[in-house]
């Protein structure tokens, strides 16, 4: 769909390139799009953006400011305006004044490799990526690891699936940044808000409650083992561990283990992205089927704990990782994670919230080890 809009807009002569520093004022962008244009983009504004919104996270990686609006805003194309996205505000027909105290480029960050300590004890801070040059950049940053690579991007924005050789040569390029650091990849989380053309079968339900992640690769074995193949072989011997989104229960991952260890006989670390409540209380019979570690999906988590979508603007109250039910059922899940003997990390954004980094410490969900 996001390929025909392309098409469409250059067969009708309408193939836009945006002058330098714009501002795009939409409704909604897809992620395709929206990485076509980030070059050119000094910010987006949209009605339809929450914070943990697929599109909110790719812009993010973009490290494209990005803010959301509600309620009608009218803009006059090549109108003048000012975004301050860490902020959170836009403002139209600024005065001379104001563009001239505004920085004028965008928020750069700088290489920062010095070790995180709390109380003496060293945490590792691993980054999610979302495409190899992302990787390059969290590397030069310090990254120490990879902590969800996120293997839509290769999958997205074409008719049909990559080659075994170039989706295996993606990922050996990401290992070569990350040289004797943990990468964990998560393998393809399709449907929900990251649906792929070529992969929707006619009266399947691929919403946030349907068949999507590992119910959907499950049901496309031939595409789940290439995929699996090109990330054993394109990671190698990397310090690589593998885990698999939205796994509702043991027989799930189990299914998958399965396909693992057909590839492959001495397999990568195995885990699970803990986003669908239920699975929380099964975490001891995951660790026998073969799970070492859970990566807490924060982002779909909540989504499933409060049913409300992530993509509601309306519902962002219930988007709040601080709010006390879901901090409850986290701590609990933590628990029960160590007592099953599973590491614990957590890949949703409420990683990054400095808001709940005493929390992620102090209950021990900081990364897991692989060693
Ligand atoms: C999550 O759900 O928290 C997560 C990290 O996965 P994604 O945002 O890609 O669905
Ligand atoms: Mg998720």
């Amino acid at each position: 769909m996001q390929i025909a809009h392309q098409l469409v807009r250059i067969l009708a002569g309408k193939a836009i390139t945006p002058p330098e520093g714009a501002v795009l004022f939409a409704h909604t962008v897809s992620p395709v799009e929206l990485q076509i244009w980030a070059a050119y983009l000094g910010g987006i504004v949209l009605h339809d953006l929450s914070p943990t919104a697929h599109l909110a996270i790719v812009a993010r990686g973009l490290g494209l400011p990005a803010l959301a609006i509600s309620g009608k805003v009218v803009v006059r194309s090549m109108q003048e305006a000012l975004l301050n996205a860490f902020e959170g505000w836009l403002e139209l027909d600024p005065p001379p004044q104001h563009i001239k105290e505004f920085p004028p480029k965008r928020f750069k960050l700088t290489p920062d490799a010095a070790p995180v300590l709390v109380a003496g004890r060293r945490i590792r801070v691993l980054a999610n990526v979302n495409r190899p040059d992302e990787a390059l950049w969290a590397a030069e940053l310090g990254a120490d690891g990879i902590g969800l690579l996120r293997t839509e991007f290769i999958y997205a924005g074409r008719s049909e699936p990559p080659s075994l050789d170039a989706e295996r040569a993606l990922y050996a390029g990401i290992a070569k940044a990350f040289v004797g650091k943990p990468i964990v990849a998560r393998t393809l989380d399709i449907g929900g808000d990251k649906p792929l053309p070529y992969l929707q079968t006619a009266g399947q339900d691929q919403g946030m409650l349907g068949v999507r992640g590992l119910r959907l690769l499950l049901r496309h074995k031939d595409l789940f083992k290439t995929h699996l193949r090109a990330l054993l072989e394109g990671f190698g011997d990397s310090d690589f561990a593998l885990m698999f989104p939205m796994v509702a229960t043991p027989e799930e991952f189990a299914e998958a283990r399965d396909l693992v260890l057909s590839l492959e006989p001495n397999p990568p670390r195995l885990g699970l992205m803990l986003e669908i409540p239920a699975a929380s209380y099964a975490l001891d019979v995951f660790k026998q089927e073969g799970a070492s570690f859970i990566s807490l999906g924060t982002n779909d988590l909540m989504q499933y704990f409060y049913a409300a979508s992530r993509l509601s603007v309306e519902l962002g109250y219930l988007q709040d990782p601080k709010l006390p039910a879901f901090l409850a059922f986290v701590e609990e899940t933590i628990r029960r994670a160590k007592r099953a003997g599973l590491e614990i990390g957590v890949c949703g954004e409420s990683a990054a919230d400095a808001r709940l980094t005493r929390f992620w410490v102090q209950t021990g969900a900081d990364s897991p080890r692989h060693q």
